[in-house]
């Protein structure tokens, strides 16, 4: 509290802390694209007597006529005051404290206004290559929006007064259409180098260009994406992926040459042209599937990234003498693992992952009771589309790709007469695989 008031007596000199604000007339963000429980979280705190602002990605998206993915409030009361204000409010983390307010099933982040400021300070800790590593100092409104990225990242709207207050020129870069740096590049892009990553995460999905300033230091930058921890590029990358924009974001990751070292099997995927077919067909349905509001899951998109692996893995494996079956689960649990030391997936994924893998050995299933028994199982639709992509991918699955989307409509009769007959299948099955051919897929095992 006492740094908080001396900060507000002595006023920081860093940057502009005085906004240019716009009243509704010049921003046209109507009061109804806001959150009915943003919209309740702000009015009571200012009736409270704190101030309280919708800020971030919300402004910016309403500004672009976008639809916000959420809504963040900034204020100036400390999480404990706020937290005192509502029924329904918890402080969280310990890096940054936030609090979550709650409305029915709908969740409110509301942080503190928080200061970019000096090494010497006991409560930010610096790295020797200026890395931010602790960080939980509040401060005033436009120390807030210094230590924040980019500058259409930094506009605050008031619903109450439907003003939007700008601190860096970011309602200009809005309209623009121009992603640009708070601060100098290279600082801010060592202070936290997954700033790189969001840069083109957000030129992908707001269709904006990175200001040649903000672009400089990349790739020269870059290499520092190795020092993150891999639970946070996993977020990031997951956040990429399932924007509904991962085509060009990943485009937009290899124009920066970020995508070294970033998902080690991205890099792999990228640079074959047989695997590329694969992976940027799963990007175009992930993205459709996004924009049109169906759920996109992490599961999937990793089970699609890691396809490749999990089969050369499993085509060792069988042909240095272990069964298909087993060998195919050997493959699958030596896959996950090897990519969880570059990349912290959450465990809670190998099962849904596993399962789509699986389901892909049992589409080669087409006699008896088999295929029924497919059609009823809880995963076959992600195994399905699955199947689906590795058909446009080019994996020699065009043919059962077909068989299955005829068998799914088909009635009884016709179900009857597309089954195989028990015994040619098994001949097939012991039959020797050609090399290198969608093994895990021809194997016969009922996983
Ligand atoms: P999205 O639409 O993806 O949610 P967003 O801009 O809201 O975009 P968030 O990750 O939700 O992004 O972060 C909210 C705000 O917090 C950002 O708009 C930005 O002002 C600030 N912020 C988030 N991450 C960083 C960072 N690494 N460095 C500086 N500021 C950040
Ligand atoms: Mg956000």
């Amino acid at each position: 509290m006492i740094r908080r008031w001396l900060h507000k007596v002595l006023g920081k000199p860093s940057g502009p802390s005085k906004p240019r604000i716009y009243p509704l007339e010049q921003h046209g963000i109507r009061r109804e694209g806001i959150h009915s429980c943003a919209l309740k979280v702000t009015r009571t705190l200012k009736e409270a007597g704190y101030t309280a602002f919708v800020v971030g990605g919300a402004v910016r998206d309403l500004l672009l006529n976008r639809e916000p993915k959420d809504f963040d409030i900034a204020t100036d009361a400390t999480p404990e005051e706020v937290r005192k204000l509502f029924r329904r409010a918890r402080i969280i983390g310990r890096r940054f404290q936030i609090v979550h307010v709650y409305c029915g099933a709908d969740t409110i982040e509301v942080t503190t206004f928080r200061a970019h400021q000096g090494e010497e300070d006991e409560d930010r800790v610096t790295a020797a290559d200026g890395m931010i590593l602790r960080d939980n100092v509040f401060g005033a409104q436009h120390e807030d929006a210094i230590r924040r990225d980019f500058t259409v990242n930094a506009l605050y709207y008031d619903p109450v007064t439907q003003e939007v207050w700008d601190y860096h020129g970011g309602f200009a870069d809005a309209k623009n259409h121009v992603l640009r740096m708070i601060g100098d590049p290279a600082t801010r892009f060592r202070e936290d180098p997954v700033r790189m990553l969001r840069a083109a995460r957000f030129a992908a999905k707001l269709d904006f260009h990175i200001d040649a300033t903000t672009r400089a230091p990349i790739a020269e930058l870059a290499p520092m994406l190795a020092r993150i921890p891999a639970s946070r590029l996993f977020d990031e990358m997951m956040k990429l992926l399932l924007s509904g924009h991962a085509e060009r974001g990943v485009r937009q990751l290899r124009a920066e040459g970020l995508h070294h070292g970033v998902l080690p099997m991205l890099d792999a995927i990228l640079d074959n042209p047989g695997r590329q077919k694969f992976l940027h067909a799963a990007m175009h349905d992930t993205d459709e599937r996004v924009r049109n509001g169906q759920s996109a899951s992490p599961a999937f998109m990793l089970a699609c990234l890691l396809w490749f692996d999990m089969q050369e893995q499993f085509e060792r494996l069988h042909d240095s003498g272990l069964p298909e079956h087993p060998a195919l689960f050997a493959a699958m649990d030596d896959t996950l693992e090897r990519q969880r030391t570059a990349l912290a997936f959450p465990r809670r994924l190998d099962g849904t992952i596993k399962e789509i893998w699986a389901l892909q050995a049992r589409f080669n299933q087409r006699s008896g009771a088999r295929p029924l028994r497919l059609l009823a199982h809880p995963r076959f639709r992600a195994g399905y589309d699955f199947l689906l992509l590795r058909a446009r991918g080019g994996d020699s699955a065009a043919e059962l790709a077909e068989w299955w989307a005829r068998f799914q409509d088909a009635g009884d009769d016709e179900r009857n007469s597309m089954l195989k007959p028990v015994g040619e299948e098994g001949a097939k099955r012991r039959k020797r695989r050609p090399r290198r051919k969608a093994a895990a897929t021809d194997s016969g095992s009922d996983a």
